[in-house]
């Protein structure tokens, strides 16, 4: 039975989904997950998040990076696919391919080249994921990233991320007081995701999705010992990639948001102390065998 906040709206729980185990055809009918990562040096991010999607079921993944950050990357990947895309050009012509069903910017791709980006990939209307430098590369203006939304978005930022981009939120929030009727933060989620249109995964130890209409999710982990570990470098890359994943699967963006961050802190209960991030696609096998 789900939570109701004081509308009576359901505030559900973040869960395993049952398609997650069903999974028949071949290759091409599990999506095709396109990672844009950065230039040389930060390209980890990007292979994280790539790792991840390929783990959770897309049928293909490819990772795009700036010519010179090819051999660097093609060293280190082997089914995930590798192609050179520099520019907004590339871009927008790699995207007349309808067969890329999900996108993932942010992890490791440079402020410059996120900014330079991410208004051709919303432009292509696709699933679409935008994180970290996605995020921040537009501090100075949210409102040219938010007259670019649109419905099929998800935006995952943790507290900084959001503080960046809505600032009066965040502000209530640190506001609201510790104890009675206070500012939560499932409201701010809530108004963010009203406010854009696009879903918002507000992260932290207790991750928040919240839907345009007004949905939300929590994916509590408080209370649970493994969950700190989570608090690790390259952390979020992975969840990014594993719900792009699960939208390039063809799950509707809230379900795979909810799912995903479910997925994510499951994985970390399972592995437990000691978890880096590299360890968490790899846990990812033995979260969906529990499932049936
Ligand atoms: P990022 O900051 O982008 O690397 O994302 C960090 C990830 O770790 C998010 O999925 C958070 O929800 C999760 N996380 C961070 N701190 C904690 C914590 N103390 N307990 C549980 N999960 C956490
Ligand atoms: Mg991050």
């Amino acid at each position: 039975e789900p939570w109701r906040d004081a509308a009576g709206q359901a505030i559900l729980s973040a869960g395993p989904d049952p398609r997650l185990a069903k999974r028949a055809g071949h290759k091409y009918s599990h999506g095709h997950a396109l990672i844009l990562g950065g230039g040389p040096g930060r390209g980890g991010a990007a292979r994280l998040a790539a790792r991840a999607a390929l783990r959770i079921g897309a049928g293909l993944v490819s990772l795009a990076v700036p010519a010179e950050s090819v051999p660097e990357n093609a060293a280190r990947l082997d089914a995930i696919m590798l192609e050179a895309l520099a520019e907004e050009e590339d871009l927008a012509r790699r995207l007349r391919d309808p067969r890329i069903t999900a996108l993932c910017l942010g992890p490791g791709l440079g402020l410059d080249r996120a900014a330079r980006l991410v208004p051709t990939a919303l432009a292509a209307k696709r699933a679409t994921v935008l994180d970290a430098d996605a995020l921040t590369a537009f501090a100075e203006a949210p409102e040219r990233l938010f007259g670019q939304l649109h419905d099929r978005v998800l935006l995952t930022p943790h507290d900084g991320e959001f503080a960046r981009l809505f600032p009066d939120l965040a502000r209530r929030l640190q506001d609201a007081p510790a104890r009675g009727p206070a500012y939560s933060r499932l409201d701010a989620a809530r108004q963010a995701a009203a406010r854009t249109g696009a879903t918002v995964l507000l992260k932290g130890p207790d991750t928040i999705i919240a839907a345009p209409d007004g949905q939300a999710a929590i994916a509590a982990a408080t209370g649970d010992e493994a969950a700190p570990w989570l608090a690790t470098a390259g952390s979020g890359d992975v969840l990014a990639g594993l719900v792009a994943g699960l939208m390039g699967r063809g799950f509707p963006v809230p379900d795979a948001a909810r799912t995903g961050a479910w997925l994510h802190a499951e994985a970390a209960r399972r592995f437990g102390p000691g978890l880096i991030a590299e360890d968490l696609p790899e846990t990812l096998p033995a979260v969906l065998r529990d499932l049936g």
